[in-house]
């Protein structure tokens, strides 16, 4: 018997926790933080405590109360007791939280399955961030090519198209037909082909099931959304805008939408500008041009991208104050006296986080700003109005120019069209129940509940 339970993704862009049982065999989809669930009782400054492991997730039912799949510090401070692992794997579709976040409270002895380019991305987080910590799991790596045999099941992991590189899709063999999962997917991108040869290989083993993404599926589309060709086109015409007036570009982006920070470094290229990225994007680009052999600038080597330092304390930028991984990129240093110095060299990555800064540059006003991330949807986004303000405040001019890393509903109806799955499992949505114009047989999965295929 063959079953799927949804655990996460449920009603929700993001949260992905997907179970398959095949018999005895039992493998995750994913397993991810939540962007909303959860909201009511977390949010901002307060979180569950770290230090109380799955126990205040638990107090809210915003984890599955399974046995054998928490590691057994996590559980220390909660009624469910230890038991030896019960779960044969979990397979990462890509790195972004919504899919990979929670694994930090498995079990460690449960092998994680992720592609090469997927651990490098959690290896450049864990290293960079005082927040990202997956914890000890017996890793296992694969590239797209590769079958992986759990039990009764094989597992195919085709790599797609995402705003993430080393993005995959899974074919699941199982003892009562094939399963297909996108992951996140999308049609229209700079390497829209994988996602055609994934979708080729969905349709040659006419899947009994379909898990499909659908976080565009909506009826009117809420955001404004373009071809990464397009963003580079409006990026470019921002620059050279720029040029004649003698003024710095900012933006902000996707941290590791790596072809957004191509299209980026093509612009700031014909327009014999620099690319100022923080130390975290150089750490990260670093280790892809050098581990994954991607196209990419690389701040050791490379002219055009130059690495911004934060002033550390008043009046110096001493070597010592940085991190180790830091340090590597001082050759390629920029300072904000550089950036007000000489603004016209420079095109500037600059999170919302690294605002402050601001204050040192002095940016001049009038000086463009590129938000080239989705919309935010929420009606009252503090981090938005903030944003703005701050905007405001040195008197940026405000410019949104993005491409989505997610299939239109269009291209999801042609995308089922074309698989022609027997089932259709609607994850990772807001609007499931949409999903039946493109299919007769879409079960629109309830929370926990376990469905036979
Ligand atoms: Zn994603």
């Amino acid at each position: 018997m063959v079953s799927l339970t949804f655990y996460g993704g449920v009603n929700e862009i993001g949260g992905n926790k997907i179970l398959l049982q095949d018999g005895d065999a039992r493998i995750w989809l994913d397993f991810g933080k939540s962007f909303t669930v959860g909201e009511d009782y977390y949010a901002g400054w307060l979180q569950p405590r770290r230090v109380n492991g799955v126990g205040d997730y638990f107090e809210f039912d915003l984890l599955p109360r399974l046995p054998g799949l928490y590691s057994e510090d996590m559980l220390e401070n909660t009624s469910l007791g230890y038991e030896e692992p019960g779960f044969d794997g979990v397979f990462i579709s890509h790195a972004h939280a919504d899919h990979v976040t929670h694994i930090q409270f498995l079990d460690p002895a449960i092998p994680v399955y992720t592609g090469a380019g997927t651990k490098l991305f959690m290896e450049a987080m864990e290293k960079t961030s005082s927040f990202a910590n997956y914890r000890e799991h017996d890793y296992r790596s694969f590239r797209t090519g590769n079958r992986i045999r759990v039990g009764p099941l094989e597992l195919e992991p085709i790599h797609v198209d995402h705003s993430i590189p080393a993005a995959y899709g899974y074919i699941i063999h199982t003892s009562a037909g094939c399963v297909v999962y996108t992951g996140d997917i999308r049609a229209h991108g700079p390497k829209h082909e994988m996602t055609q040869e994934f979708l080729e290989a969905a349709e040659y083993v006419e899947p009994i099931a379909l898990i499909s993404e659908g976080t565009r599926m909506e009826l009117r589309g809420r955001r404004r959304n373009l071809s990464e060709a397009q963003v580079l086109n409006g990026v470019t015409k921002v620059c050279k805008d720029a040029d004649r007036q003698g003024k710095a570009v900012f933006y902000t982006h996707g941290p590791r939408d790596m072809d957004r920070l191509h299209t980026f470094s093509v612009a700031a290229e014909s327009c014999g500008r620099r690319m100022v990225v923080s130390t975290r994007t150089a750490h990260l680009l670093h280790r892809l041009v050098e581990d994954e052999h991607l196209d990419l600038p690389d701040p050791t080597g490379d002219d055009l991208v130059a690495v911004y330092f934060r002033r550390k304390r008043s009046g110096g930028y001493d070597e010592k104050d940085y991190y180790l991984w830091e340090r590597e990129f001082l050759d390629a240093m920029v300072t904000s006296e550089d950036l007000r110095r000489r603004p016209r060299d420079y095109i500037v990555s600059l999170g919302f986080n690294a605002f402050t800064e601001l204050i040192d540059i002095q940016p001049q006003p009038g000086s463009p700003f590129i938000y080239s991330m989705s919309e935010p949807f929420g009606e009252d986004d503090l981090e938005e109005r903030m944003m703005h303000n701050w905007l405001d405040h040195f008197g940026l001019a405000y410019h949104q120019l993005h491409a989505s890393g997610h299939m239109s509903r269009k291209e999801l109806g042609e995308a089922i069209g074309r698989v022609k799955p027997g089932k259709l499992f609607p994850v990772h949505t807001e609007n499931p129940q949409l999903f039946s114009d493109f299919h007769g047989n879409v079960v629109s999965p309830t929370l926990g509940e376990t469905y036979t295929i």
